[in-house]
């Protein structure tokens, strides 16, 4: 898409919301943080599409959870920064792209980071076939007798103080694995959404119960 169409289509603030809602929602908006789908727009000028969750009672806007979010450059320059940055032939500094977009280099720097993170996400090849998922920790796994939340005993150190890393393994070779603070149910299940192709997969876990709602989602 080139620069003009960007700027003719998404004019100001409101119709680049629309555009994010449409793309990540559709017609069934819900809330990032508990996923639940009772939210109701808020109607509140100075910030544009607001919404509340009934169900944990927070407030989000549609960047929640973006390379967009708590920005407070216009999503129109960042949608234009996209533009850049994608149909650049050589990669584009952050002056000139400071420049183009009339931003400090600083800015202009860290919405490059953040566009080129996500493009790198976007092609990064899921893991298929049958994948082992399981998490440990870095610095060694924990002493024996530490306890779970749940009280049974503890196997594989979940509730110590360490690193905790997830890690999924496709049989025969690719790994993917990260540095989380949650090893809740929630982290790894996101973790898995997006390092794992749900098509065709078999994923073997151990029997923490996280996996087995990764498996169901
Ligand atoms: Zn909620």
């Amino acid at each position: 898409m080139n620069l003009i169409t960007i700027f003719s289509l998404y004019p100001d603030q409101e119709a680049c919301i629309e555009h994010l809602e449409n793309v990540r929602w559709g017609d069934a908006p819900l809330c990032p943080h508990c996923g639940g789908f009772g939210v109701a727009r808020k109607s509140e000028k100075h910030r544009i599409g607001r919404w509340n969750c009934r169900d944990c009672k927070s407030s989000f806007n549609v960047l929640s959870g973006t390379i967009f979010e708590k920005t407070k450059v216009p999503l129109q320059k960042w949608f234009l920064a996209v533009g850049l940055v994608i149909n650049a032939k050589k990669s584009l500094s952050s002056y000139q792209l400071a420049r183009d977009l009339e931003l400090n280099q600083k800015t202009a720097w860290y919405m490059q980071q953040r566009i080129r993170a996500a493009m790198a996400a976007e092609q990064a090849p899921m893991l298929q076939g049958i994948v082992e998922a399981d998490e440990t920790y870095v610095g060694g796994k924990p002493r024996k007798g530490n306890k779970r939340d749940n009280d049974k005993p503890n196997k594989r150190g979940r509730g110590t103080k360490k690193t905790p890393v997830i890690g999924a393994v496709e049989r025969g070779g690719r790994v993917a694995a990260c540095v989380t603070d949650d090893l809740s149910g929630k982290g790894i299940v996101q973790f898995l959404k997006n390092t794992v192709d749900p098509a065709g997969t078999i994923l073997i876990t151990d029997e923490y119960k996280a996996y087995n709602a990764a498996k169901a989602s």
